[in-house]
């Protein structure tokens, strides 16, 4: 488990150059890639998503279910994988996360990992294309 200062977290995501709402971070499950104009997209109400951000896989919103096993080599399976997101969020019983961001005042808080500058960029460009 990474343990990582609110103000460390901050600058890791303002040095993934891009606004704001596009700074990324990836679900701890599936991997997906995303940010908070990802997760509105998604279905996200406007008004909460920064606390889903980084916290709630943007899949809790679109109802694309959890991911199947890895041993499930089905056409279903495969198709399933092909899809954005999963079911996850760190709010849940089991702590799979693995970076923790740690406040001035010593609370904790789960969070997704922070992408990369190119990997936040990447997902800014693709949701511009789609938009
Ligand atoms: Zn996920």
């Amino acid at each position: 488990m990474k343990k990582m200062l609110i103000d460390d977290a901050r600058a890791a995501l303002s040095a993934q150059g891009v606004s704001p709402r596009n700074m990324a971070a990836i679900c701890p499950i599936c991997g997906t890639i995303q940010s908070m104009a990802s997760l509105v997209r998604a279905g996200a109400p406007k008004d909460k998503v920064e606390d889903y951000f980084a916290f709630s896989c943007e899949g809790r919103f679109t109802g694309v279910g959890p991911l199947p096993s890895e041993k499930d080599r089905s056409a279903a399976a495969k198709a399933r994988r092909s899809q954005r997101g999963c079911d996850w969020t760190l709010g849940g019983l089991f702590s799979l996360h693995k970076l923790t961001i740690v406040y001035p005042d010593g609370k904790e808080r789960p969070s997704f990992q922070i992408a990369t500058a190119e990997q936040a960029q990447a997902l800014r460009d693709e949701l511009a294309v789609s938009a």
